[in-house]
């Protein structure tokens, strides 16, 4: 019994040698004389050295036909061999952002284009390390990736880890991994080369030089295009002063509700029209009118901006809104009056009772 089967392994492993040796000979005769010979080649089986007297002829023919078989192997067409998603085949998911583009416009400040997305002006920053700090300098027909949150859109190093990047930012890893375009999921394997936003990040603030004040159409002066009247009227409809000109504060606070409008004080040309916070007054939206005759007025703390650099306005028009951004306690707008760079108490300027809110 055991016997015969020990015989039937025998023969087969015969019959297996003989079929490698047909295949190394077809590989040989394929090789040597191109694909052509494959046909007289297969035909050629009956070169099989008989290993053994004794094996049956259906045997033979078995193997002859497996051996054929296997020039015909099917190609596999289905799913079988591709990666099943389980705990044990974990495969990093890249991150998928859908950023808009900007371009910038004529007349565009970081603060204006960042209202009209939702985001502050610093996440323009955020997704363009490129940019200057110094908000002037702002290039019309640049474009601006704009993210949908407030954050810094950071690409991973090699070897970095969740927890360097969270650091990096001092944000919570949690905040990180929660914004779902990241595809972030345990065990957060992180891909070098790849963009996370890091949400409510911060990578830089952007300043501003306060435009140099220039004395007017005399001597060695800049010839404006338009030149004030040397009058000037109330930039709101409100009296009511909280914070009068001082040596600490050489400028007027007046108290408005938000959003009130606000008014050039004298016909001029716009030289600044954007976010100024970090500068030692901190204005937050901030619009500086040159009048052209060597005064210039300070707009801030304003919640909008209708105006934009260099567009000259009317004594009166309106400018914006104003608000309670940057360094500002309460909703009011901070206004300076400046002549040659000294800043003038404005209530020497602007006439009519007004009310002491102090
Ligand atoms: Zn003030």
């Amino acid at each position: 019994m055991s016997e015969k089967e020990g015989f039937g392994l025998r023969v087969l492993r015969y019959v297996a040698l003989g079929l490698m040796a047909v295949l190394v000979v077809l590989g040989l005769q394929w090789a040597l004389a191109g694909g052509r010979q494959v046909e007289t080649a297969v035909s050629s089986t009956d070169v099989i050295p008989s290993p053994t007297p004794d094996f049956s002829q259906a045997d033979i023919s078995s193997a002859v036909v497996s051996s054929d078989s296997f020039t015909e192997l099917p190609i596999i067409n289905d799913t079988s061999l591709m990666p099943v998603p389980n705990p044990h085949t974990y495969q990093a998911k890249l991150p998928q952002h859908n950023f808009q583009i900007y371009k910038v416009k004529r007349g565009d400040t970081p603060n204006l284009i960042a209202a009209q997305f939702g985001i502050s002006p610093e996440t323009l920053l955020g997704g363009n390390p490129w940019l200057s700090q110094e908000s002037s300098e702002l290039q019309t027909g640049s474009e601006l990736v704009i993210l949908p949150v407030d954050g810094v859109l950071h690409t991973v190093k090699p070897g970095e880890r969740l927890e360097d990047i969270a650091a990096q930012y001092d944000v919570p890893v949690e905040d990180i991994i929660a914004y779902a375009p990241n595809n972030l999921e345990f065990p957060y394997r992180l891909v070098p080369e790849t963009q996370l936003l890091i949400p409510g990040a911060k990578i830089g603030q952007f300043y501003w030089t306060a435009p140099k004040s220039v004395a007017g159409t005399g001597a060695g002066g800049q010839n404006w295009a338009v030149v004030g009247t040397g009058t000037f009227i109330w930039p709101v409809n409100g009296r009511c002063i909280t914070n009068y000109h001082w040596y600490g504060h050489p400028a007027i606070d007046i108290a408005v509700p938000e959003g009130t409008p606000v008014y050039a004080s004298d016909r001029g040309t716009v030289t600044y029209a954007s976010w100024a916070a970090g500068t030692y007054y901190d204005y937050g939206n901030l619009i500086v009118i040159n009048h052209g005759n060597g005064f210039e007025t300070f707009y801030a703390h304003l919640s909008s901006i209708g105006v934009y650099p260099g567009q000259t306005v009317e004594q009166g028009e309106w400018i914006g809104a104003t608000g309670n951004t940057g360094r500002s306690s309460g909703p009011h707008i901070h206004f300076e009056i400046r002549i040659n760079d000294y800043r003038d108490d404005p209530l020497f300027y602007l006439s009519g009772p007004t009310q002491n809110c102090t």
